[in-house]
């Protein structure tokens, strides 16, 4: 009898013991054509099978690879992963993640609503002849699709840009677990980085690890473009639309719309991978860049994608509709923050400035200082010069990918980095251009 995470009982038998091994969750399943009791976990697991289904089919990949998986994982810790297994591959979101998910898009969805009528990108959905509350409930499936895209795009992205080979071959990611087995994991990859242990020495710093990060950030966003603009083919295709694609039309009609609804719901995604204060090592982190950094360097990724804005190309300076995203964010973020301390009477330095600014606008700005996005903006050419450098390890590792690429030729999304003023940092897309080592 098939099940719906549609894997052989050795399979899943395997892959659990994996996940065991770092306690990273139950396997959740029910029969074929069964949805999971709970309401919101079906929204996701919904939307994730789809996109999962989305960006790694025929239309994205080569024929002939393995067919990739989509699981929920019962588990308390918020994070999303990529398993690579001898006989499948496996893209995986805690139920912590998709309760987070869901929470914030609903808070989102329903202050976006309520502010439409004073202005701003947002005013269209004032225009739009709707009850409120449906107007919320359709918004909030949107910006969960949005959300959703940025992770299974960034763990499609791992496996369609071939990054496995490059990876694994880098002394610290390997995560063995013996080859008796008849389907071993060969790797696997989080999308957050893990805290750092108590214990023990830290982490080596890896700029391979960082760039391929980067490159899978990247590739998602490119995926995510695509899924958003066959959306609105498909609207404009179509004789008759379901009215609850009445708020995904208006967006349609306007790249501007479409690219603030999908920055919006990308920046709710980076918010929930947490973000460390941009200090002084904000270059020099074992795996992952600062969340800050891939936030700025995704949403520029974004815009440029789904604008055709070659602007993008020259510095990381984001656009209206990505400022007007990550404010609406950053603003929730805020309000969920001194909500959680004054609830619990834990307060930190943040909310107790939060509770003390005077207006709105000041309590935005302490929100953008303390995620270090602000740091990230105005430090835009440092950001970049450290792009280029990943940029330079990540073309040195090419060959290493060249026979593990899933995706169909013209498929992968290039990126490069030029900070303003200079002429000579591009870096282009050419493999070992750049004349650098793997290291
Ligand atoms: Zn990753």
């Amino acid at each position: 009898m098939s099940s719906r995470v549609d894997l052989s009982a050795n399979q899943i038998t395997l892959l659990q013991k994996s996940l065991d091994a770092k306690a990273r969750g139950k396997i959740m399943d029910v029969p074929l054509g069964t949805p999971y009791d709970d309401h919101e976990l079906e929204t996701i697991a919904r939307i994730g099978e789809e996109m999962t289904k989305e960006f790694t089919g025929p239309s994205h990949f080569k024929p002939g690879g393995w067919r990739v998986r989509f699981l929920l994982l019962d588990s308390e810790a918020s994070n999303a992963y990529a398993y690579w297994m001898t006989s499948f591959e496996a893209i995986c979101l805690t139920t912590a993640m998709a309760r987070e998910i869901d929470l914030l898009c609903d808070v989102v969805a329903k202050s976006i609503v309520r502010d439409s009528k004073k202005g701003g990108g947002f005013a269209f959905l004032h225009e739009i002849d709707i009850a409120p509350e449906e107007k919320w409930a359709m918004l909030k499936g949107v910006l969960m699709q949005g959300a959703m895209a940025v992770f299974i795009g960034h763990e499609a992205g791992h496996l369609s840009a071939g990054h496995r080979p490059a990876i694994t071959s880098s002394a610290s990611a390997t995560e063995s677990e013996g080859t008796q087995a008849e389907d071993v994991l060969l790797y696997v990859d989080d999308v957050i980085t893990a805290p750092a242990a108590d214990e023990g020495p830290p982490p080596p710093l890896s700029l391979r690890l960082n760039a391929h990060e980067v490159d899978a950030d990247v590739q998602g966003f490119g995926m995510t473009a695509r899924y958003w603009q066959k959306r609105c083919d498909d609207i404009r295709a179509a004789k008759e639309f379901p009215p609850q694609a009445t708020i995904l039309k208006a967006a349609c009609a306007r790249p501007e719309r479409l690219l603030l609804i999908a920055s919006t719901g990308a920046a709710i995604a980076i918010s929930l991978m947490g973000f460390k204060t941009f200090a002084a090592d904000w270059n020099k982190q074992p795996t992952h860049p600062l969340t800050a950094v891939r936030c700025v360097v995704g949403l520029a990724a974004l815009a440029k994608l789904l604008t055709g804005d070659e602007g993008a190309k020259s510095t990381l300076l984001l656009r209206p509709e990505c400022m007007e995203a990550l404010s609406v964010v950053h603003a929730r973020l805020g309000t969920i923050l001194r909500a959680a301390a004054k609830h619990d009477g834990k307060h930190s330095d943040l909310t107790l400035k939060l509770a003390g600014a005077l207006n709105n606008d000041q309590r935005l700005q302490l929100m953008f200082n303390a995620t270090g996005v602000a740091q990230a903006m105005t430090r835009s050419n440092d950001v970049v010069r450290y792009i280029a450098q990943l940029h330079a390890e990540f073309s040195a590792c090419a060959p290493l990918r060249l026979h593990a690429i899933r995706a169909l030729p013209n498929r992968l999304v290039e990126w490069s980095a030029v900070a303003a003023g200079e002429t000579e940092t591009q870096i282009s897309g050419a493999p070992n251009s750049a004349g650098g080592q793997c290291a």
